[in-house]
Formats: C-alpha cells, structure tokens, sequence
C-alpha cells in the first residue's frame, strides 16, 4: 500500500482568524512578513464581500490561489428549504456537512433586519412551552456551524453591501446558548471581526434561559447584549414551565444580571411569553417589577407562539397589554413583541428540525 501524499483539506471557515494566519504560515509557506497582510485579504474577501471561489481571488498571485485550492475548501452547507412567511420573515432549513439540520429565520423590519441563529441541533432543556424542547438535543454546533447560518442567510440575501440587510444578530434560535459556550464565544468574536463580518457587540444578543454559572462569565469574554428568558416572576411558576429552574433560582439569576449589567453597562432585556392562565396575572406584573427594581432591565413581553400537540393557549392581547402597563406604572420599559413568522413555524420557540441523535445501540 503505497502513502498518499496528498494533504486533507481543510474547511476556510473552521479557521478562526488566529488558526488562519498559523495555516498560511505553516501549510502555504508563506513569508513571515506577509502573513498578516495574507490571512486580511482572504478574511475580508470571503466575509466582508462573499467571495465563494479562490480562483477569483485577485490579490492573490496565481500560484499562490491553486496552491489554496488544493489544500483548503469555502464549501458551505446547503439549504434544503426554504418558507416565507406572509409578513416576509424567511425560515431557512439547512443541512450541516454532517447530515444534521438546523433553523435560521430571517425577520425583516422598517429599518433593520434581525438574523435569529441556532447554538445547538435540539436542546436538553425542555421548557414546556417550547417547541425545540420536544426535540432531544443531538448536537452542539462547532463554531464554523453557527457562523454558516450567517453566511448562507448573507448569500441568499445577497448582503455583501456597505448598508446591511442583516443588521443584528439574535442568538435565539434552537438551542442554549451558554450549554456550547465555548463554540458560541468564539462566533462572537467572529461575528465581531471589524475586517470580517463586523457586527458590533450591541448589534448581537445572546439570549439565555438562565444557566446562571455562566452569565458574569459572559459578560467578561462575549459582552454582547444579554436577554434572559425569565417567563414567570416566582420560583414556583418558573419551574413549572422551565425544568432548568430546579437547578439555577430566580435569586442566583437576579446576582448574575445584576453583575452582567455592571461589566458591560447595559440594560438586560427580559423575556417573558405570556401563557393564558399560567403566568399573565396582575400579581404576576407586581411581582416582575419587584425583580425588575433590582438590576437595570427591561421587559419585552411576547405572544405565545402555538405548534403542533402544545397544551398553553396564549394570553389575549388585551390582557397583555394591562400587564404591560402595570410595569409601565411601576416605572420600567415594556413592550410587547409581535409575533413574526408564525404562519411557517418561524416565531420564537417554534424551531423544531427532524435531526436524532444517532442510537449506538438497538433497543
Ligand atoms: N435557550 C435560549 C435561546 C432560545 S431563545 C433561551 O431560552 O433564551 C428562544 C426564545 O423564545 C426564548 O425566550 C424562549 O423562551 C421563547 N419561546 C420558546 N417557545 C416559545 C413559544 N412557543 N412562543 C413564544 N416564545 C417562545
């Protein structure tokens, strides 16, 4: 059996900027003193204006493209479907290298448009009113896999502008994000790359549903706006809707935000899904201004999103908006988020893809 020699190639985007330059060094044999210069001009082509072929790589001498050519590869994962929702939100399906299928939704406004991404194929927390808990978690995804969600919504978008159709990001998708946080950190500095992708910190969130032993953490390494998906003002309606409230308390995420505003000196935006019966009472407004004295915050209040086989119904509008107003009162900021997309199953906690995990055994 004879040895090949020729080498694997390897993925552009499972580089980050440092493994980058070390491959340019190492595997290309470049120059020390052009290094820098090298791994600028790749990065700013393929993520500032979507280059998608090395051969059109035109500051790059010819030799140097096919040499590239041989050793690395800008393939992307492909979208297997694609829904358009009557108020022009855009669910993409895609299908990871793996097999695995993700969800990213794209939900134009006036003047923004915000890109919801996945952190995890599945999720293990559960929380009853959500969708993609009812879908075991099969996978976290690698870095390269959250950021192909971005690149793939910008070439369909055909965004590669100076003025962004994609001008946030919401890491809100399916999954949590801070159970992949080393994945998710290293997107965000991705993400925020001036000379790539170039999203400011405060044009991303990172929503959570409270995994409080991360949150000042994050503050210090990802400091992006936070969102925390709180849903209920006491500990006994929390853990009746959200299982991971068994393990992090209402109190330890209330020290956590108080901290995460502290180190990046911003507001914290609350989430709250209104659940007819369960969570929407004027009590329960008393009360979520009692926690919202405590850190600087905010509430956004969101209409429930049904899907398939769910037993919540949501809380009607006029009672949603009395609940609003009793925090208005009390002095803090509510609002209340429509719902976008509902129509494709493309609105908040209703991502779901048919990605299982692989069974090692038959039982
Ligand atoms: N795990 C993270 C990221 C998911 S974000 C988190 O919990 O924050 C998705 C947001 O949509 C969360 O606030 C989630 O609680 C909310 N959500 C889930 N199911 C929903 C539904 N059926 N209707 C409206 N919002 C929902």
């Amino acid at each position: 059996m004879s040895l090949s020699l020729e080498k694997k190639q390897k993925n552009f985007f499972d580089f980050n900027y440092q493994d980058l330059k070390q491959f340019l060094s190492k595997d290309l044999n470049i120059e020390e003193k052009k290094i820098s210069m090298r791994a600028k001009q790749l990065w700013q082509s393929i993520y500032k204006k979507g280059l998608v072929e090395i051969n059109n790589l035109s500051n790059f001498p010819i030799e140097l493209r096919s040499q590239l050519n041989s050793l690395i590869s800008l393939q992307k994962p492909k979208i297997i479907k694609t829904q358009k929702s009557n108020d022009g939100t855009i669910k993409w399906l895609i299908q990871l290298h793996d097999g695995n299928e993700v969800e990213c939704v794209f939900i134009p406004e006036k003047t923004r448009g915000t890109l919801c991404i996945s952190s995890q194929v599945g999720c293990t927390l559960n929380c009853r009113f959500c969708h993609t808990g009812t879908q075991r978690l099969v996978k976290n995804l690698n870095f390269s896999e959250i950021i192909y969600q971005v690149m793939v919504a910008k070439e369909q978008l055909n965004d590669w502008q100076e003025q962004k159709k994609i001008t946030n990001i919401v890491l809100m998708g399916m999954g949590e994000p801070f159970y992949n946080y080393d994945n998710v950190k290293i997107a965000v500095e991705i993400l925020n790359d001036k000379d790539g992708l170039n999203y400011g910190k405060k044009k991303i969130t990172v929503s959570t549903a409270g995994i409080a032993d991360k949150i000042s953490l994050a503050a210090k390494e990802i400091g992006t706006y936070l969102a925390l998906s709180l849903h209920a003002p006491t500990d006994e309606i929390r853990e009746l809707i959200m299982p991971i409230n068994k393990k992090f308390k209402i109190k330890d995420l209330v020290e956590q935000c108080k901290d995460y505003a502290k180190i990046t000196k911003e507001k914290i935006t609350l989430e709250y899904v209104m659940l007819r019966g369960i969570n929407d009472s004027e009590t329960c407004a008393k009360q979520l201004t009692k926690i919202m004295a405590q850190f600087p915050c905010k509430v956004n209040l969101i209409e429930f999103n049904p899907w398939p086989g769910v037993n919540y119904l949501p809380t009607e509008r006029n009672d949603m908006e009395k609940f609003s107003k009793i925090i208005q009162d009390a002095g803090y900021v509510s609002t209340i988020r429509r719902s976008r997309g509902q129509d494709i199953l493309g609105a908040c906690g209703q991502l779901r893809t048919e990605s299982e995990r692989k069974k090692t055994t038959y039982q």
